[in-house]
């Protein structure tokens, strides 16, 4: 039995539903949980974040403001179930939530904020025609709030499907009430089932290939970490590597499960495999702290960049302020330092350029790899004059 969780960036067109209905399908035996849809670009909403918001807006009396948050719930759901050809039930199921949307005649947060994954569930399984287990029948939490491992593990053997999905996010608590883990915790309830089925893999299909040595968004330089042991993934996602929700690792770690993270659009691509005795010998160190800042040169005028450059590596050396990072594009530069944020800018007003200076807080620093030859060079440590110099050479060479 494995199990497939997929996250909300993996569920946001009528594309990545097929492309995630095609993977199930491959599959011979597994339990599947899915997120509510999610964000199709950096600028576009999740449906929980929209559904949270409706709640705020009830709550302080702002009804047109809910109505229009409602009104985008409506469009994302039907402008999907339009493209993938939904049928009537599935149409019919989701204007009677609607119809309560708008008439606010249930406005309790955790049923309206469940019904992101309750609807992004029927609306796949309408799709595939693959069974569906609603989570109140069979994600219990203990009278701790706990996921109770063992009831869930009694009502999964009960099941009598190969494969079914079921949403993440959401389970039943000892009064019969729907009951939502903390943000994130679509790889909550996939963990817990993992554990409850004693699943052989566990495949977190995400939007990148695997955990990176750092985040996407503030380095270009990283890279996809191959192997990884749990406890390794836990200290990273306890510090704000949030590809793996971090509440999720204890119920998985220690129980012989292969978590596999990979991303649903290049699920040949490269992937993180997470296991319990998978350490990552490479793993140099965890710079985690409130003292790394991504600093951004923009530079209008190609002839100036290695001069801009030599100046900013030199004083930084001369400084010690560490570069854990660096890549360059045609017009601007990025570094990722390590230092106070006083000498950071003390250092930057000595260069005199321009930039814009951000903090960041987690980077993993990866030991070379031997015997890769075509692999990128990087540097984290500028020794000497003459190597900042030709590191800066480096750099104007990269568009
Ligand atoms: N949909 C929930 C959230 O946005 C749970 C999840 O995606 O894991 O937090």
């Amino acid at each position: 039995m494995n199990v497939i969780k997929f996250g909300g960036s993996s569920l946001a067109s009528a594309e990545s539903f097929k492309r995630a209905a095609d993977i199930v399908r491959r599959e011979e035996k597994a339990v599947v949980v899915l997120s509510a849809i999610g964000k199709c670009s950096s600028s576009d909403e999740k449906i929980t974040d929209i559904l949270i918001d409706y709640c705020l807006a009830v709550k302080n009396g702002d009804f047109c403001g809910a109505l229009k948050k409602a009104k985008i719930v409506y469009e994302k759901f039907i402008s999907i179930a339009d493209d993938l050809n939904a049928t009537c039930d599935f149409y019919r199921k989701f204007f009677l939530f609607y119809d309560k949307l708008i008439t606010f005649s249930r406005a309790d947060f955790e049923y309206i904020v469940s019904r992101g994954e309750y609807y992004t569930c029927l609306l796949f399984c309408d799709y595939s025609k693959i069974d569906f287990v609603d989570p109140m029948n069979l994600i219990y939490f203990d009278k701790n709030g706990k996921a109770d491992i063992p009831l869930i593990s009694d009502k999964v053997k009960k099941i009598p499907a190969d494969i079914f999905v079921t949403c993440g996010f959401y389970g039943t608590d000892k009064n019969g009430e729907i009951k939502l883990f903390p943000r994130g915790g679509g790889d909550s309830t996939a963990a817990v089932l993992a554990a409850a089925t004693g699943a052989e893999i566990f495949y977190d299909y995400t939007d990148v290939e695997g955990v990176y040595t750092a985040s996407p968004e503030i380095s270009k330089a990283k890279e996809t970490i191959g192997t990884m042991s749990y406890s390794q993934l836990y200290k990273m996602a306890t510090h704000g590597a949030n590809v793996f929700f971090y509440e999720a690792i204890p119920y998985v770690a220690g129980k012989n499960i292969k978590l596999v993270i990979l991303d649903s659009f290049n699920a040949n691509g490269e992937k993180t495999v997470v296991t319990d005795s998978g350490k990552n010998e490479r793993i140099k160190a965890f710079l985690i702290d409130k003292d790394l800042f991504k600093i951004e040169i923009t530079i209008s005028y190609y002839r100036e960049k290695i001069g801009i450059i030599y100046d900013i590596l030199k004083y930084f050396m001369l400084d010690e302020i560490v570069i854990c990072d660096y890549y360059a594009e045609r017009k601007k530069v990025v570094l990722i330092v390590k230092s106070y944020a006083s000498r950071v800018y003390e250092t930057l007003e000595k260069v005199g350029v321009g930039c814009t200076v951000s903090n960041t807080n987690a980077l993993t620093v990866m030991k070379p790899r031997r015997f890769s030859p075509f692999r990128k060079e990087r540097k984290y440590y500028s020794s000497s004059l003459d190597e900042i110099k030709k590191t800066a050479e480096r750099f104007s060479l990269r568009k």
